[in-house]
């Protein structure tokens, strides 16, 4: 295997000057390729590079497995939206499994990532999310950091300055481990030197208000923990 492929960044240059292609159409071209091969995006310092590892198991699988019954039925049991709150019941509202990380961006199919939603806010979901598709790779990169303020600096980071929603980071954060305070977690990255600006706003879809977070200055990482470095510095 080649030991310094060229970098997502590089890729995506490359193509754009030979094809005329926006990044976004590129990484739509990994995408694809992901049905037929395994390619992680691999975090190397600042960069990520694209990884083939071997075929796509799942695809030769049979594609994805579908969830188990009893998975689905242990995810369906509170009977509840997790977003809304309505119900079967009281509301006639049909529940469906979601993936809180989605699946094209490396979410698993563990129960700690799965949530019951309503038609509704499964739809609403999926079109909020896939206003990120564009960085499904970066997020996926960011998700696999070992600790959480990393999986959100780095998400932060990935974002280059735009937008992002609370929402992604609080899925983000509870990757590897649950966080039921991202939000605290955040603020702590203050401590190392890190800025960012939040803004709120109402969806115009649902009347949630929704939280953006908005990097403006970054530090690298500490040598070891992140999290005894900000327990030193606070
Ligand atoms: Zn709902």
């Amino acid at each position: 295997m080649q030991s310094n492929p060229p970098t997502m960044i590089e890729i995506r240059s490359h193509i754009a000057g030979e094809t005329g292609e926006a990044p976004a159409q590129t990484d739509r071209r990994v995408r694809d390729l992901r049905d037929y091969f395994d390619i992680p995006a691999v975090r190397d310092g600042r960069d990520h590079r694209y990884r083939l590892s071997g075929w796509n198991r799942d695809r030769q699988n049979g594609l994805r497995r579908a969830l188990s019954r009893r998975t689905r039925a242990q995810v369906l049991a509170p009977q509840r939206c997790a977003q809304c709150g309505r119900t079967p019941l009281d509301h006639h509202v049909v529940l469906v499994v979601d993936h809180k990380m989605p699946r094209e961006w490396g979410g698993s199919d563990d129960l700690e990532n799965l949530q019951p939603l309503c038609e509704d806010c499964n739809s609403g979901k999926k079109a909020f999310y896939g206003q990120y598709n564009e960085y499904a790779d970066e997020i996926r990169a960011a998700a696999d950091h070992d600790e959480p303020h990393g999986r959100i600096g780095e998400l932060l980071k990935a974002f280059q300055g735009n937008p992002v929603p609370g929402e992604l980071i609080g899925v983000v954060a509870s990757m590897k481990q649950y966080q039921d305070d991202w939000q605290r977690r955040t603020r702590e990255l203050r401590a190392l030197g890190w800025d960012y600006e939040t803004k709120r706003s109402k969806d115009p879809e649902t009347g949630r208000t929704l939280v953006f977070y908005r990097l403006i200055h970054w530090e690298p990482w500490p040598e070891g923990s992140i999290r005894a470095e900000i327990e030193k510095r606070k």
